[in-house]
C-alpha cells in the first residue's frame, strides 16, 4: 500500500490530516521543524510516598479499588497502590473505557499534579495508561496544535517524519555558525549539526536544563536559529542579485532647462539638507541601468513628497512616465493637488499632463485617463490601488513611487514591477514610509532594500505637546477646543474605528459630531468618515483646508498625509484602541505650521477601571516622545516583529525561531555568511533556502 500523502486533501482525507495541511506540515522537513512548545517528563516513576504536594509526577501502581461515587457529584474514584503508599485518581467525566483500563488488579501509570489532603493523596483527571513496556528515555514533546489534530497523532506523524527526513549538512566547512556559550563551557569543538539539534529538540535527554530549552539558548536552538537566519539572508541576497541583473531605464536630468530645476525654483521653500542628500541618492540610483529598490523613510511632515516629486521630474524629463500610488483616496488626492500645483504648469508647457486613477471614478473620466496613460500623454499618474489594475497599460513607466508602503501588500508591489515588462525592462521603485523600520528589521526583512532617511524636519516647526487625559474630563477638552478656535486655529477630533461594526463606528462619529456642534455654538464643525461618497469627502476637506471649518470630526480616514498647517490641536478619542504607529501618524497631522500644537489622547478605562498593559505602554510612549524612530522601536518592542511587518505576514516568511532582539550575534553571522555561501557554494545555498522556505521564498523578493 502506498504511503498516504499528507498533502492530499481530497474527500478521503481525515480531519487530522487536513489539519496538518492547514498548518503547513506537508513535507517531512516541515514536520521535523515543527518544534515542541514544552515537554513532559515520563522518564521517571516517583514513589507515591515521596511525591511532594503540588508537584507534577508520574506514579505507577496496582488498582486496588474502583468505584463510582455519587457525592458530592458523580465521579469515578480509583485507588492506586505502589507499595510505598496509595493515591486516589478522580475523574468527573469518564467513559466505560476508563473503567476498563482502570479495573481492579491492573497495573497503571498515571501522570498529573499530586495533592496531599487530609483524606490522603489524590490526582484530579490525571493522564493514565496501562503500565507496560519500558519507560521512555527522553522527555515527551508537547507540540503546538489545533483541536482537529490530536497530540498523539501529531507526535506519531513527527516521529515518523524524523525517521525519513533527509538532513544533509548544507553549511560548508569553515562557515559554521559561532559556538554557543553553552558549547564553549562544555569544551565542545564544533556547534551542533542540524540533524543533532532537531533530534534532540524533539526528544531531549531528561537531564537537560529545561530553562535553556525554554529561552532557546540551548546550542540545539542556536543551531536552528542560525540556520533560519541564514536561509532568510540567502533568499534576500538572491533576490537582490536577481534584481541587479535586471535592466531599468536610465533617468538623467537634462541640464539647466530641466523640469527638475524649474520645480526647485518654483517651490516656496528651500530644501532641507536631509532632503537634498536623499534626493541625490535617489538621483544616482535612477541614473543607473540597475532598477532602484529604495525605501525613503522620514517622520511625518519631514517632506518626503517633494523629494518624490523631484525624482518624478527627472523621470519625466527623460521622456518616461512616473506613477505615484497612495493607500487612500484622500491621501492620493492630496498628492494629486500638490503635484498638480507644482508640476502641471511646467508639464503643460511640454504638452504633458497628470492623470488621476481611483476606484470611485466615473466610467467616462476613467476611460479618458486610461487612454492618456496608455498613449504616454500623461507623464505622471497618481492614484490609489487603481493604478496597478490589470487594465492600466502604461506607455513607458520608469519610476513607481509607493507612499505609505507598509499599507500595501507584497503582491501589489509585484504588480507595479510588471508594468514595464512589455519593454523587457523593470521600473525603478521608490517606497516611502513615515514608520521607520528599526535597524534590526531593516537588516533582516529588508536586507535587499536600500534605505534613505530624512532625519530632520523643515525649519520653523514647533514641537507637539502630548497630553493623556481620562475621558471623564472630556468637558475640559471641549472648552480648550473652543479657545483654540476663538484664537483662529483649527482642530481635529478623531473617533476610533470600531472593527466589529462599521455601522457603530459611524454612529459613534455622528454622535460626537452632534455633541461637539451643540457644545460649540457658532463654530463650524464638520464630519468626515470613510463611507461618505468621494465628492462629499472632498468638499468637507476643502472647507477645512480653507479655514472656514473650525473643527473636523473624523474617523481614521485622515490618518495619513492630510496637510493643514493651521490645525494645531488633535484630539484622539479612545486612544487606547489605536496602535502606536497609527497614533503617531495621527499626531503628525498637527504641528505642521509655526503655531504651538498639542495632541490630546483621551482614554477610557472601560468597566475594569484600568488600562490594559499594552495600551498603557503605547500611551506612555506617545507622551514621552515625538521621535518616529523611537516610536517605531517601542512599537517593535510592544508588538513584536510579526505584527510590525503587517503585510509581509501573508508571505508567512517571518522568523519562527530566531528573535531579532536577542539573536544579534547569529544575525551578524548570517549576514556575513550569506554572500560567501552564495559565491562559493551556490548549490548548497539553494538547498538551504529550499529546506527552510520551500515555496515561500518568492514572497521575500518583492
Ligand atoms: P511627509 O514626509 O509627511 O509626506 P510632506 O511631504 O507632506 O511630508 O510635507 C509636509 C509639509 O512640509 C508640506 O506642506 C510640505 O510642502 C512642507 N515642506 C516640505 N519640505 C519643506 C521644506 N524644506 N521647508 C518647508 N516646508 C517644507
Ligand atoms: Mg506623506
Amino acid at each position: 500500500m502506498p504511503r498516504p500523502n499528507p498533502s492530499s486533501s481530497g474527500p478521503a482525507a481525515s480531519p487530522a490530516r487536513q489539519a496538518l495541511v492547514k498548518l503547513g506540515l506537508t513535507r517531512d522537513i516541515d514536520l521535523a521543524l515543527h518544534l515542541p512548545l514544552r515537554y513532559e517528563d515520563e522518564t521517571r516513576i516517583t514513589p507515591i510516598k515521596s511525591a511532594r504536594d503540588g508537584s507534577t509526577v508520574q506514579i505507577e501502581g496496582e488498582v486496588t479499588a474502583s468505584e463510582i461515587q455519587m457525592r458530592p457529584r458523580r465521579q469515578l474514584v480509583v485507588t492506586l497502590d505502589d507499595g510505598s503508599g496509595t493515591c486516589e485518581l478522580r475523574f468527573f467525566s469518564f467513559y466505560p473505557s476508563h473503567q476498563k483500563t482502570l479495573a481492579v488488579g491492573t497495573r497503571v501509570r498515571a501522570r498529573g499534579e499530586i495533592k496531599g489532603g487530609f483524606w490522603g493523596r489524590q490526582m484530579l483527571h490525571p493522564a493514565f495508561r496501562k503500565a507496560e513496556g519500558e519507560l521512555p528515555a527522553a522527555l515527551t514533546p508537547v507540540y503546538p496544535t489545533v483541536a482537529q489534530l490530536p497530540q498523539a497523532y501529531l507526535r506519531r506523524a513527527i516521529a515518523s517524519a524524523l525517521t525519513r527526513v533527509d538532513l544533509p549538512e548544507t553549511l560548508p566547512p569553515g562557515l559554521e555558525p559561532p559556538l554557543a556559550r553553552f558549547d564553549r563551557q562544555n569544551g565542545l569543538q564544533r556547534p551542533w549539526s542540524l540533524r543533532e539539534a532537531l533530534f534532540f529538540l524533539h526528544h531531549p535527554a531528561p537531564d537537560v536544563a529545561l530553562a535553556t530549552l525554554e529561552d532557546h539558548s540551548h546550542p540545539a536552538w542556536q543551531r536552528l536559529k542560525a540556520e533560519e537566519l541564514l536561509a532568510q539572508q540567502l533568499s534576500q541576497l538572491t533576490a537582490k542579485r536577481a534584481r541587479d541583473r535586471l535592466r531599468a531605464p536610465q533617468l538623467r536630468a537634462a541640464g539647466e532647462t530641466a523640469l527638475h530645476e524649474q520645480l526647485l525654483a518654483a517651490l516656496p521653500f528651500q530644501l532641507t539638507a536631509a532632503q537634498r542628500s536623499v534626493g541625490e541618492e535617489i538621483a544616482r540610483d535612477i541614473a543607473a541601468s540597475r532598477p532602484m529598490h529604495r525605501l525613503l523613510q522620514g517622520d511625518v511632515g519631514s517632506g518626503k513628497t517633494v523629494v518624490a516629486a523631484l525624482a518624478a521630474a527627472v523621470c519625466m524629463d527623460a521622456g518616461w512616465q512616473c506613477a505615484l500610488m497612495a493607500p487612500t483616496e484622500i491621501l492620493a488626492e492630496q498628492h494629486f493637488a500638490k503635484l498638480i500645483g507644482w508640476l502641471e504648469p511646467l508639464l503643460a508647457a511640454r504638452d504633458k499632463r497628470v492623470a488621476w486613477l481611483a476606484g470611485g471614478q466615473k466610467k467616462k473620466e476613467r476611460a479618458a485617463m486610461l487612454e492618456a496613460v496608455a498613449s504616454g500623454e500623461a507623464a505622471l499618474v497618481v492614484g490609489t490601488h487603481a493604478v496597478i489594475q490589470e487594465q492600466v497599460r502604461f506607455h513607458n513607466l520608469a519610476l513607481a513611487v509607493v507612499d505609505e508602503q507598509h499599507r500595501f501588500g507584497v503582491a501589489q508591489r509585484l504588480e507595479l514591477r510588471k508594468k514595464l515588462a512589455h519593454l523587457g525592462l523593470e521600473p525603478h521603485m521608490l517606497m516611502m514610509s513615515a514608520t521607520p523600520i528599526p535597524r534590526t528589521l531593516a537588516m533582516t526583512y529588508y536586507a535587499d532594500l536600500d534605505v534613505s532617511t530624512i532625519d530632520e524636519l523643515p525649519p520653523g516647526r514647533t514641537p507637539i505637546v502630548t497630553k493623556l487625559i481620562a475621558d471623564s474630563r472630556k468637558d475640559e477638552v471641549v472648552e480648550r477646543i473652543g479657545a483654540q478656535v476663538a484664537a483662529g486655529r483649527q482642530v481635529y477630533w478623531v473617533c476610533p474605528l470600531i472593527e466589529e461594526s462599521a455601522a457603530l463606528d459611524l454612529s459613534n462619529a455622528t454622535a460626537t459630531h452632534v455633541e461637539l456642534s451643540e457644545a460649540l455654538p457658532g463654530v463650524s464643525v464638520g464630519l468626515l468618515h470613510s463611507r461618505m461618497p468621494a465628492a462629499e469627502k472632498k468638499a468637507v476637506m476643502e472647507e477645512f483646508k480653507s479655514g472656514r471649518m473650525g473643527v473636523l470630526v473624523s474617523t481614521t480616514v485622515i490618518e495619513v498625509g492630510v496637510d493643514v498647517p493651521n490645525a494645531s490641536l488633535m484630539v484622539i478619542e479612545h486612544a487606547e484602541r489605536f496602535g502606536l504607529s497609527q497614533l503617531h501618524q495621527l499626531r503628525g497631522r498637527v504641528g505642521r505650521g509655526a503655531a504651538a500644537s498639542a495632541c490630546v489622547l483621551l482614554y477610557s478605562t472601560g468597566d475594569s477601571g484600568r488600562l490594559g498593559e499594552t495600551a498603557r505602554d503605547r500611551l506612555k510612549a506617545m507622551a514621552e516622545t515625538t521621535d518616529g524612530f523611537e516610536i517605531a522601536r517601542r512599537d517593535l518592542e510592544i508588538r513584536g516583529p510579526g505584527e510590525f511587518l503587517g503585510a509581509r505576514q501573508s508571505g508567512d516568511a517571518l522568523l519562527r525561531f530566531a528573535d531579532l532582539a536577542t539573536d544579534t550575534l547569529l544575525l551578524a553571522w548570517a549576514r556575513e555568511t550569506a554572500p560567501r555561501m552564495l559565491d562559493g557554494h551556490p548549490q548548497l545555498a539553494a538547498r538551504h533556502v529550499e529546506r527552510w522556505l520551500g515555496g515561500k521564498a518568492d514572497y521575500l523578493k518583492a
